[in-house]
């Protein structure tokens, strides 16, 4: 991946436009020693340090907490976003991945990390001056400092940017922070706060003469004043009472209040009125993390059914022999299959950017103030997006089967399982609920094609007059899993036919038309995962790899059930956007695109559910 050149690496969203080959893929199967050797770290880390102390972790030891953060940093996890100037590890992002991924294993502690390493030190590296970086960097990263992140507030939730927290410019340029935060993670024991505030109107200016805080003269964004700031504990941020959960007993949450808290002007994060910069940014960084440690926690969850499947015995036999058991261990390993496929593609494609991206001082390589990083995770906002959604919603779906094969055991505190899903139920409410991902999806897409980033206009218009014209003589190419590859390719036209006529049919009303985008959201998902699950099966069939037919029974699973999800959703979305001819044009033209001849999938099924229970887990880890 890192002789790619910027020409050659997919943009964001173009694999709805573009096929792509499976040797220009990253996947799981390409991981260095190096990258296994910190994923045995983190796992090691948790199965050793963590799990043994999660009861007492979630009767809300926060000095526990602390020390493990601490044990963390000397393991080297904390930094493997940070470039070595600050004390980090400078690695790439697919390492990034492969931390979130093993620290599902506790889900309680995972957010714990995840606030410190993601939402707290990720925004500092980003955004911070260098005194910034140079004072709170270091501390961060050997857990000295534990951070949160404050942007929620009871009334401003999915609308962040609604804050009513104040800041009032003072005449020697500090700050007075006033109002509250809901539900911060690392509330209740952090000492460093990147908190949002709207800085009052009335002291919006610079007092004369000051310089400004943080990088470059504040414009355009400045009139709501919505600024990020780092506050420490001690200048008199109080913590409201633990928020009694649902699940993560085991993180600290609370609401934080703020009542004339000074924060020096040089405690700006970014500049003043583009704090919208900074939290936008940490999204796209957490919502990918969020996703690979969904997909880790799946992964890691299909062990625990697999091994109960093949020891918990009825009717004389142990219930994995069963069909209606195998159906779900088969289910869980092609949905996870698939979204493990769609997030390493898209660590691959971040590093690839990264690596092109031209450096100021050397010409190439990765920018040291983690610019590249940042632009990288804008170009591939969407994909993060699908991550985010489309893993949270993997991962319920494995940990509600995952009790069910536990039946009654399921369902008692004496397996982790109904730990596991209590835990993860939040993942599909923060980092943007995966309705505002779902939206924002489409949303993304259609504002790059109006800006004329992405060709989605002029491809839609040539699938319309394809459509419209004589049938074309289908490919006879009947080597293995071509037929899922032409599937595929009639998904992306699906895609684009619906996506395109809506946006020909509402113009800039298709906003208020959610329904229609969630479905549209929902085709986009199957099909980045669908084809990421099938170039990497490619993969594994050209390498001769010997989990080939396994890797391949798991993509053409996916690729048949996807056909059908996409086909609902195709019909739903066409069918409140047009109607009479033009609609009964759509739906025959859908008909002619998902043509996807069934597939035995009870078999293939059998066939993972089989090597998952013999190996106790997840047959592609
Ligand atoms: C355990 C936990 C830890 C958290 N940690 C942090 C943290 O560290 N820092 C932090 O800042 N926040 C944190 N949060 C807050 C979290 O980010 C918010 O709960 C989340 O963004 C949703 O906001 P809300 O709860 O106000 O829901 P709302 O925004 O009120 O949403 C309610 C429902 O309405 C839907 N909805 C809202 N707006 C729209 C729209 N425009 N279109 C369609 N549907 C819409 C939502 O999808 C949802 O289904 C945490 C929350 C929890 C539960």
């Amino acid at each position: 991946m890192t002789t790619a050149t910027d020409a050659t690496i997919q943009r964001g969203g173009e694999w709805l436009l573009q096929s792509a080959e499976a040797a220009s893929v990253f996947t799981p199967e390409q991981l260095t020693e190096e990258h296994r050797l910190i994923a045995r770290t983190a796992e090691e880390f948790i199965t050793n340090e963590v799990l043994p102390v999660l009861d007492t972790l979630e009767q809300k030891d926060w000095g526990l907490a602390r020390r493990l953060v601490q044990k963390a940093a000397t393991l080297g996890l904390l930094g493997v976003d940070v470039p070595e100037t600050y004390g980090g590890l400078g690695l790439d992002k697919v390492t990034s991945l492969i931390v979130s991924d093993r620290m599902s294993r506790s889900a309680s502690f995972g957010a714990t990390f995840g606030a410190q390493a993601n939402l707290v030190i990720i925004p500092i590296a980003l955004f911070g001056t260098e005194a910034q970086k140079e004072k709170y960097l270091p501390q961060l990263l050997t857990g000295e400092l534990i951070g949160a992140y404050g942007l929620s507030e009871t009334g401003s939730g999915s609308d962040a940017l609604g804050a009513r927290t104040r800041a009032t410019r003072q005449a020697d340029g500090s700050f007075v922070l006033n109002g509250e935060k809901m539900w911060i993670t690392n509330g209740g024991f952090a000492d460093l706060f990147v908190v949002f505030a709207k800085v009052d109107p009335s002291t919006l200016r610079e007092p004369q003469g000051r310089p400004e805080p943080g990088r470059g003269a504040t414009s355009s964004g400045q009139a709501d004043g919505f600024t990020a700031f780092l506050v420490e504990r001690g200048w008199g941020v109080k913590s409201g009472k633990e928020e009694h959960k649902m699940g993560l007993h085991g993180s600290s949450t609370t609401a934080l209040i703020f009542q004339d808290v000074k924060v020096p002007a040089e405690n700006v994060l970014g500049e003043v009125g583009k704090g919208h910069k900074v939290a936008f940014n940490v999204l796209n960084f957490a919502r990918f993390k969020l996703g690979a440690m969904c997909a880790g926690g799946a992964a890691n969850v299909i062990g625990e059914s697999a091994k109960y499947a093949a020891t918990r015995r009825q009717f004389n036999q142990p219930i994995g022999n069963f069909g209606a058991i195998k159906h779900k261990i088969g289910e869980m390993v092609v949905k996870s299959y698939a979204i493990e496929s769609a997030i390493y593609r898209t660590a691959g494609l971040v590093d690839a950017r990264i690596a092109a991206t031209p450096h100021p001082s050397t010409g190439s390589g990765q920018a040291n103030d983690g610019s590249a990083a940042a632009a990288a995770f804008e170009e591939y906002a969407v994909e993060a997006s699908i991550a985010k959604v489309a893993g949270s919603e993997t991962l319920n779906f494995v940990l509600d089967e995952n009790i069910q094969i536990h039946g009654g055991n399921g369902y008692v505190k004496d397996y982790p399982a109904e730990r596991h899903f209590r835990d993860a139920r939040v993942n599909r409410i923060f980092e943007g609920t995966n309705e505002i991902n779902r939206l924002l999806i489409p949303g993304m897409l259609v504002r790059r094609a109006l800006k004329g980033d992405l060709g989605i206009i002029p491809a839609a218009k040539a699938l319309q007059d394809e459509l419209l014209g004589p049938p074309s003589m289908p490919s006879m190419d009947d080597s293995p899993l071509a037929e899922e590859a032409r599937a595929i390719t009639a998904f992306k036209k699906t895609a684009l036919m619906v996506l395109g006529l809506a946006m020909q049919t509402f113009g800039q009303k298709l906003t208020d038309e959610q329904e229609v985008l969630m479905h549209i959201a929902d085709i986009l998902m199957d099909v980045f995962c669908a084809e990421s699950a099938l170039l990497r099966a490619q993969a594994a069939a050209a390498r001769r790899d010997g989990k080939a037919e396994l890797h391949a029974a798991a993509a053409r699973v996916f690729v048949n059930d996807a056909a059908m999800r996409i086909d609902a959703s195709a019909r739903q979305a066409l069918a409140a956007t047009v109607d009479g001819d033009t609609l009964r044009t759509m739906l025959s033209a859908l008909r002619r695109l998902i043509k996807v001849t069934p597939i035995n999938t009870v078999k293939l099924r059998r066939e993972l559910a089989d090597a998952a229970i013999a190996r106790g887990g997840y047959v592609f880890a």
